[in-house]
């Protein structure tokens, strides 16, 4: 496996950080996940649009233009021959001191991981998950808001724990206010007398998935609203789906002991996921085009450096994004 760090490709073993890196010493950074299905990157430009909204939030500036970014990770896909994956890109605070000032770390670290990774839930996208309602509480926006995808999963992680503990297999936050949330990695909803509905986006991550369901489900005619929903909406629920990138469309069918619905999958949820599939058949960003028909000059000028780096035989040659970003303002 090569993952790609500031401008090199290295095998894992010798894909490392510094300890003095913002983001492992603080969680300050911001990340990524992303999936590739046949040959095409789906919902790049999305991704990296919010990767770059996230890091604008928290005053981090990438080092990497979008399109650049956009090239480093089709040819991590391409070095790894990953036509179906799983990508990780991360942008982080980088080295610095002890302190938090975040003035000390002058150079970000960028990081990009893909890997293969099937189906996360396994069997349970038939047999539907359990959720646990936890206690822990979604951090509020007014705090840090659920839509800077941070490096700092505490939050999510607590929830995590929680659910865990409790024998489920997703947790379901609500807000500081009762509303309910998210899960601890995926947007939800709940369907009801044939209409969808789901909260709004300030109280959780703005799911690049959801964007699409949401688009899935207006083209199949299935009415959807965003809207508050408490605990109640949960338990009474005909159906409830959570949806992300690494979960995809998946069924809950047990939360907090109450069967929503019928205990299966319902018609709404095996609609959403069926159609949800093809449209990550079809569409997306390829990985394999043509440098040629790069669109800018960036993206064709970067992709040209990789091709060199690619026949260089010194790895420390092969230094793509982070020369073709200097200069840059
Ligand atoms: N909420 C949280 C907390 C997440 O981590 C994720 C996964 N990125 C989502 C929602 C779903 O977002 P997306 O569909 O963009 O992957």
């Amino acid at each position: 496996m090569l993952i790609y760090i500031d401008g090199k490709f290295l095998p894992a073993d010798q894909a490392k950080i510094s300890v003095f890196d913002h983001g492992f010493l603080y969680g300050d950074g911001v990340f990524e996940g992303i999936r590739a299905y046949n040959g095409r990157v789906f919902r790049l430009k999305e991704h990296i649009d919010r990767l770059f909204d996230s890091a604008k939030t928290i005053d981090l500036k990438p080092p990497l233009s979008k399109e650049e970014m956009a090239e480093v990770i089709c040819e991590v896909l391409r070095r790894n021959d990953l036509d179906n994956a799983y990508i990780r890109p991360i942008i982080s605070r980088g080295h610095g001191d002890l302190g938090l000032d975040p003035r000390k770390c002058p150079k970000p670290t960028v990081v990009v991981i893909a890997t293969s990774w099937g189906a996360m839930y396994g069997d349970l996208y038939d047999k539907g998950l359990k959720a646990i309602t936890v206690s822990v509480r979604r951090n509020p926006a007014e705090a840090l808001p659920p839509n800077v995808k941070s490096l700092n999963y505490l939050n999510n992680i607590l929830a995590k724990i929680e659910a865990n503990y409790k024998g489920g297999d997703e947790a379901i936050f609500f807000d500081t206010n009762g509303y309910v949330s998210e899960g601890s990695g995926d947007n939800l909803y709940v369907v009801k007398n044939g209409e969808i509905l789901t909260p709004l986006t300030l109280n959780n991550l703005r799911g690049i998935t959801r964007m699409v369901v949401l688009e899935i489900a207006k083209s199949l005619g299935i009415p959807v609203r965003e809207t508050n929903l408490g605990y109640f909406d949960l338990y009474s629920a005909d159906e409830v789906i959570c949806t992300g990138t690494a979960a995809e469309v998946a069924p809950i069918t047990w939360i907090d002991g109450r069967v929503i619905g019928n205990g299966r999958p319902g018609p709404v949820t095996r609609q959403l996921m069926a159609a949800f599939r093809v449209v990550t058949e079809k569409e997306g960003y390829p990985i394999h085009r043509k440098v040629i028909g790069a669109k800018s000059s960036v993206a064709r000028k970067t992709a040209a450096k990789i091709a060199a780096a690619k026949t260089a035989k010194s790895p420390a040659k092969r230094n793509v994004a982070r020369k073709s970003g200097k200069g840059r303002k």
